[in-house]
């Protein structure tokens, strides 16, 4: 979608204690169809042209938290605030219904972005030039 995503094959995921928060509906906007999976790892199936650092082949495990690592709190390695990677921060939603400023994160209702996560065969990592490891 993006010439800095990756495509994932998920190889191993988790489901974890954060997961019921989304089912028990204490954190909001989980839509019918989402795709749940914020701890996953897998391999690289293929990157995308603005991505110099991945390759494909190459084993990855992937963070909660998706970061541009350019804006003002990437670049203090704060990550979980990033600015630039959740759609709905930046129209000023979050800030109205959790208090505080959210990055965006995968599988974790659209309050963070709406990103499927990795519940799944396959996962676009969006800034995936960040955070992989
Ligand atoms: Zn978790
Ligand atoms: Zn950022």
């Amino acid at each position: 979608m993006n010439p800095r995503d990756a495509i994932v094959q998920i190889t191993s995921t988790a489901i974890c204690g954060s997961d019921l928060h989304l089912y028990d509906h204490y954190i909001p906007t989980l839509k019918s169809g989402d795709i749940l999976g914020h701890e996953f790892m897998g391999e690289v199936v293929e990157v995308g042209p603005g991505n110099s650092k991945l390759k494909v082949g190459e084993r990855v495990v992937v963070p909660f938290v998706i970061a541009c690592g350019r804006c003002f709190f990437c670049e203090k390695q704060q990550y979980s605030a990033c600015d630039n990677s959740n759609p709905a921060e930046t129209a000023g939603y979050v800030g109205k219904a959790l208090w505080y400023p959210m990055t965006g994160a995968f599988g974790y209702s659209h309050l963070t972005g709406g990103y499927a996560g990795g519940q799944a065969e396959y996962v676009r990592v969006p800034y995936s030039d960040v955070g992989l490891s």
